[in-house]
């Protein structure tokens, strides 16, 4: 199973990081897992021409940076993928209401494309499954051992609510999906033994030194470097990939977003680059 961070950035603009989404390959499937800024233009990079070839995308929150292109997926799998593709999305409770409300902003362009494409005979057709706790998708029966399995668990990333993360289970191996939150029981759960973990990170001593009072606020939810290596630690993973760095690191200091977290996990630790690919 493969894990590839497609955008590793965060509502801070880059112009070396995309905004947040990761995919998962296993099985000659492709899950994607949330779909910030560029997500399709990393996705094209990474060798899926068009989302329409996704199996399925979970969506951690419904925070702008985690979302912002999910417009760009709806539309271009309906009007760049095969006749009669159909996207399936799971994602906390209200993704429900943001598919509905992102539909009705798209409301023109559909009229156009399906005035102009005779085979374009529908607008997109999107499957949501508003999901909590448990199994949020499996891509066969229960008895069927080579299935794909997708758990997730409730997160912590208040006021923002609620939120989930995932953790993929298949060819024997087992991958996390954070998202963002501070640590908690539900992410304690789903990294449970895993082999790769991945989470969205912040560092809280930089944010600090910033001079916009506004960013201070974000440091009490999200999970500092050292509660993620933390949270590795307790769980027993094997892989630690720190991602969606805030603030971004300049260029020759990444490594001491790694240093930080080897205090606390000794364990593999890496600071995703967009379109880094892990082997879980
Ligand atoms: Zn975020
Ligand atoms: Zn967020």
């Amino acid at each position: 199973m493969d894990v590839i961070t497609l955008g590793t950035g965060s509502p801070m603009p880059s112009p070396d990081r995309a905004g947040p989404s990761t995919l998962v390959r296993t099985g000659g499937a492709h899950l994607l897992f949330d779909c910030g800024r560029g997500a399709l233009m990393r996705l094209a990079a990474a060798g899926l021409p068009t989302p329409a070839l996704l199996a399925h995308v979970f969506l951690t929150h419904l925070h702008s940076d985690h979302v912002t292109d999910f417009n760009d997926v709806v539309t271009t799998s309906w009007a760049v993928g095969p006749p009669g593709s159909e996207l399936r999305v799971a994602g906390p409770v209200g993704t429900a209401t943001f598919t509905d409300r992102t539909m009705a902003a798209l409301e023109d362009d559909i009229g156009y494309r399906m005035a102009h494409h005779d085979d374009l005979t529908g607008p997109p057709v999107v499957h949501v499954t508003e999901v909590e706790n448990g199994i949020a998708w499996r891509s066969g029966p229960d008895d069927d051992p080579a299935a794909i399995v997708v758990t997730c668990a409730p997160t912590d990333h208040r006021p923002v609510h609620p939120t989930v993360g995932y953790r993929i289970d298949a060819e024997g191996t087992s991958v996390v999906i954070a998202g963002d939150t501070v640590p908690c029981d539900g992410l304690d759960r789903l990294c449970e033994g895993a082999s790769v973990y991945v989470q969205t990170v912040i560092r809280p001593d930089l944010i600090a030194q910033l001079p916009f009072p506004r960013i201070h606020d974000v440091i009490d939810y999200h999970s500092s470097v050292e509660d993620a290596a933390r949270t590795a630690t307790n769980a027993g993973v094997g892989t630690l990939v720190l991602t969606h760095p805030v603030p971004p690191p300049p260029a020759g200091t990444e490594h001491e977003w790694v240093e930080l977290a080897r205090r606390h996990f000794d364990g593999e630790v890496l600071l995703a680059h967009d379109l880094l690919t892990v082997t879980a």
